[in-house]
């Protein structure tokens, strides 16, 4: 950041909603969604905190929506994409459901490798980027966090809002993957942190008998996305704010054919 005061100012961006992190926890805002999106101009944005399942169902975004945001630089977050939205300003605008049309906007926030978005880190603080990826396996570990200790307030009722049920999946989704377009790559781990996948899990366990056959199920599927020959596979990553670890927010597959019907 330039440290101009002209970047605290708040300003109205227009974004397509590209990835949905779980529900976290937040002092202020009962829970928060951190939120990934692309500008008509190829601008990635981080946007919070937004309690995304409090909001009016109005401003409640879904994947590849678009929708306004007035936003401010957060002088705290030196990541490049990271904006604080303003309460109450979301305003949605339409939803893109053509394939090749989102294809079209991911591509302007891919990179080659996850090689190229360490550098770009280091360099100008870049913290997200999409990368076309292979999986080498798909695992859970147990968590380290427990938001009962680590957020205490997570047990607090709240004076003006019914609160809605919040759960810690008791472990974390990992991707062992590497870099489809790097032959040097020497492979990657990271947390899965996207709100869908925590969902799917939920619903697997409503319909299997416990949580390891929903797991069983919940990897059988991931698996077979990512083994579809007609399809690459892409990861939306991010770094975490305070460890600059990458993280996935969210997968993509998409039909090889798309490439050559744009052009
Ligand atoms: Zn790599």
């Amino acid at each position: 950041m330039s440290g101009n005061p002209s970047d605290l100012a708040w300003q109205q961006k227009r974004a397509l909603i590209i990835g949905r992190a779980s529900p976290e926890p937040s002092k202020t805002h009962i829970e928060t969604v951190c939120t990934g999106g692309i500008t008509e101009d190829g601008e990635v944005l981080r946007l919070y905190p937004i309690p995304l399942r409090y909001l009016e169902p109005s401003s409640r975004y879904k994947m590849w929506t678009w929708a306004k945001f007035d936003v401010q630089k957060n002088p705290s977050d030196k990541r490049k994409e990271s904006y604080r939205v303003r309460d109450g300003s979301i305003e949605i605008l339409g939803q893109i459901t053509d394939k090749a049309e989102r294809f079209a906007f991911l591509e302007k926030a891919m990179f080659p490798d996850r090689e190229t978005l360490d550098l770009r880190y280091h360099e100008d603080w870049t913290s997200i980027g999409i990368v076309e990826i292979e999986l080498l396996s798909f695992s859970a570990e147990t968590t380290k966090k427990d938001w009962r200790k680590n957020k205490p307030y997570t047990q607090q009722a709240h004076l003006y809002v019914p609160k809605k049920p919040l759960e810690q999946l008791p472990f974390e989704m990992r991707l062992k993957f590497r870099c489809k377009n790097n032959p040097a790559c020497k492979t990657h781990e990271s947390s899965l942190i996207g709100w869908e996948y925590m969902e799917a899990f939920r619903q697997f366990r409503k319909r299997y008998s416990s949580p390891e056959a929903a797991w069983d199920e919940m990897q059988k599927k991931v698996k077979s996305l990512f083994a579809d020959q007609k399809k690459r596979a892409f990861a939306l990553l991010g770094t975490h704010h305070r460890y600059g670890s990458w993280m996935v927010a969210q997968l993509y597959f998409f039909d090889r054919t798309l490439e050559r019907s744009l052009f």
